[in-house]
C-alpha cells in the first residue's frame, strides 16, 4: 500500500511524484491513464502540429458552438506520461509584470 497516491503523471503530477518520493520512508503511486511518451512526434519540437489531432489525447471536441455557426472543436488534452508537457508546442511566455505583480511595473 502506498503512502500517496498521484492521479495523472503530467507535470503537476509528476513534479508532486518527484518531490515527495525524495523522502526515502515515503512510498508513492503515481497513475497514469494514457501510455508511454514513446511516439516520435513527443520528442520533436515542431512535432506539436500534428500531435493536436489527438496522438496521444483524450480525443476530446467541444459541443456544437451557437455563435459559431454550430462548429465543432478539437479540444486536446494529453492522455500519456508527461500530460500535456509530452504534446505541448514548449511556447514560454514571459509574464508583464505590471499586471501579474500587484505594485509592481507601476510609474513613480
Ligand atoms: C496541445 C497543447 C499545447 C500546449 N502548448 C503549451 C505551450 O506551448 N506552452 C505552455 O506553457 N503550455 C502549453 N500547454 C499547456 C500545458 O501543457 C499544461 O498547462 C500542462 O501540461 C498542465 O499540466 P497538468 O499536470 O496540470 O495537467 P496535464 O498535463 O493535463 O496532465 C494530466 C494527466 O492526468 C492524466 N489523467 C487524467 N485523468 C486521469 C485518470 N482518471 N486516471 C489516470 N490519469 C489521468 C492525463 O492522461 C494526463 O496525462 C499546452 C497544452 C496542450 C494540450
Amino acid at each position: 500500500m502506498a503512502d500517496y497516491i498521484i492521479v495523472g503523471a503530467g507535470p503537476a503530477g509528476c513534479v508532486l511524484a518527484n518531490r515527495l518520493s525524495e523522502d526515502p520512508s515515503s512510498s508513492v503511486l503515481l497513475l497514469e491513464a494514457g501510455g508511454k511518451d514513446w511516439h516520435p512526434l513527443i520528442h520533436m519540437p515542431a512535432g506539436f502540429a500534428k500531435m493536436t489531432k489527438g496522438i496521444a489525447s483524450w480525443g476530446w471536441s467541444t459541443v456544437p458552438q451557437k455563435h459559431m455557426k454550430d462548429r465543432v472543436f478539437w479540444y486536446t488534452q494529453a492522455k500519456v506520461v508527461g500530460g500535456g508537457s509530452s504534446i505541448n508546442a514548449q511556447i514560454y511566455t514571459r509574464g508583464t509584470p505590471a499586471t501579474t505583480t500587484p505594485g509592481r511595473g507601476k510609474k513613480v
